[in-house]
Order: structure tokens, then C-alpha cells, then sequence
């Protein structure tokens, strides 16, 4: 079966937890769709564009992974697109409780959709975008939480802000 899945999120910015789990479904499944959230009640730090970008030079190496951006709700988005399956990275606990009302909540718009979890890898449990930001304006070294490819620009961004 030619399966293609779906990563939502925010990626403001993209970090390693997000590529590990990127990489992981794109060695699992054909062709894996990493989408970007464009929320319009919130103010992202880096754009939607400058999100997608990153996320392509990060993703540059995976050929059957592809970048997108949608608004309003991923359900209606995987219905629209035939997508049946989303897949998401669990950190900890604290990430549990949310991930499961959203995948029970997406289930009952969308009966087709399902929700795969994949477990975070070791090294990256603690690892969020909201915490790159704060530790690189703050002067900190992000050297180990970004992809290498884009470390630069998102520090330069980060520096402005
Ligand atoms: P955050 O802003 O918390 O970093 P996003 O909304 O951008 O999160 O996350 C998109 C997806 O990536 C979610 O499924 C989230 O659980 C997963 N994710 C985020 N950070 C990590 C990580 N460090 N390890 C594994 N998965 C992660």
C-alpha cells in the first residue's frame, strides 16, 4: 500500500526531536508530509515562510518527504488531501494528555484519520522549540539542539529578536 503520512506542528523553529522523528516516519512509510501551522491568532517568531525553508534545507536529504503549511484544522486538511494517518512525536507525560484528546478529537471529525506515536528519541526528550529560542536569545549555544545546516540562520533570526 502507498501510504502517506502527515507531521503537523509548529516548528518555529524546526530542532533535532522534530528531524529524528521526520526521519523515522520517512524510513517507515512512501512519502511523509511535514506541515507547518499557520495559526493567525498567534505570532510565531520565525515566519511561515522562513519555517518551510528551514525545514526544506533540514529535510534536503529525504527525498520523499515534502513541506506544506495549512490553516485551520488538520482533520479537514487530511480529509481535503486523503491523508489517513498523522504522526507524532511523544516526549514525556506531559506531552500525553494533550496528544490524546487531539488524536481522539481529529478521530471524531475525521473517522478515517489515525494517530501514530512515536517515542522521542533518548537525547531529545527534553528538547522543544520554545526552549531554542529562550536559550539562544539568551546567548546560550543551541550547537546541539539544531540541525547543523540551519544553526546559523536561526541564530542570526534569534539575535535580532
Ligand atoms: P514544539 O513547539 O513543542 O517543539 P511542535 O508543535 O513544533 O512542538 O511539534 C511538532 C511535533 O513534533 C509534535 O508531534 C511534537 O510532539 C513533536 N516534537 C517536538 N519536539 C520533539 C522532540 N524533541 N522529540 C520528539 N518529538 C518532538
Amino acid at each position: 500500500m502507498n501510504q502517506t503520512v502527515i507531521c503537523p506542528g509548529s516548528f518555529d523553529p524546526v530542532t533535532l526531536g522534530h528531524l529524528d522523528i521526520i526521519t523515522r516516519a520517512s524510513r517507515m512509510f512512501d512519502k511523509v508530509l511535514v506541515a507547518v501551522l499557520v495559526n493567525s491568532s498567534k505570532r510565531p517568531t520565525f515566519s511561515t515562510e522562513e519555517r518551510i525553508e528551514l525545514l526544506r534545507e533540514a529535510t534536503k536529504e529525504l527525498p520523499n518527504v515534502e513541506i506544506v503549511s495549512f490553516e485551520g484544522l488538520l482533520a479537514e486538511y487530511c480529509k481535503k488531501s486523503g491523508i489517513g494517518t498523522i504522526v507524532k512525536g511523544l516526549r514525556a507525560v506531559s506531552d500525553f494528555e494533550y496528544e490524546f484528546q487531539m488524536a481522539i478529537a481529529n478521530k471524531k471529525l475525521n473517522p478515517q484519520l489515525e494517530t501514530i506515536f512515536l517515542t522521542a528519541d533518548a537525547d531529545s526528550t527534553f528538547l522543544s522549540s520554545s526552549m531554542v529560542r529562550e536559550i539562544c536569545s539568551m546567548g546560550g549555544d543551541i550547537g546541539n539542539f539544531v540541525p547543523a545546516c540551519v544553526h546559523d540562520r536561526i541564530v542570526r533570526k534569534l539575535c535580532q529578536s
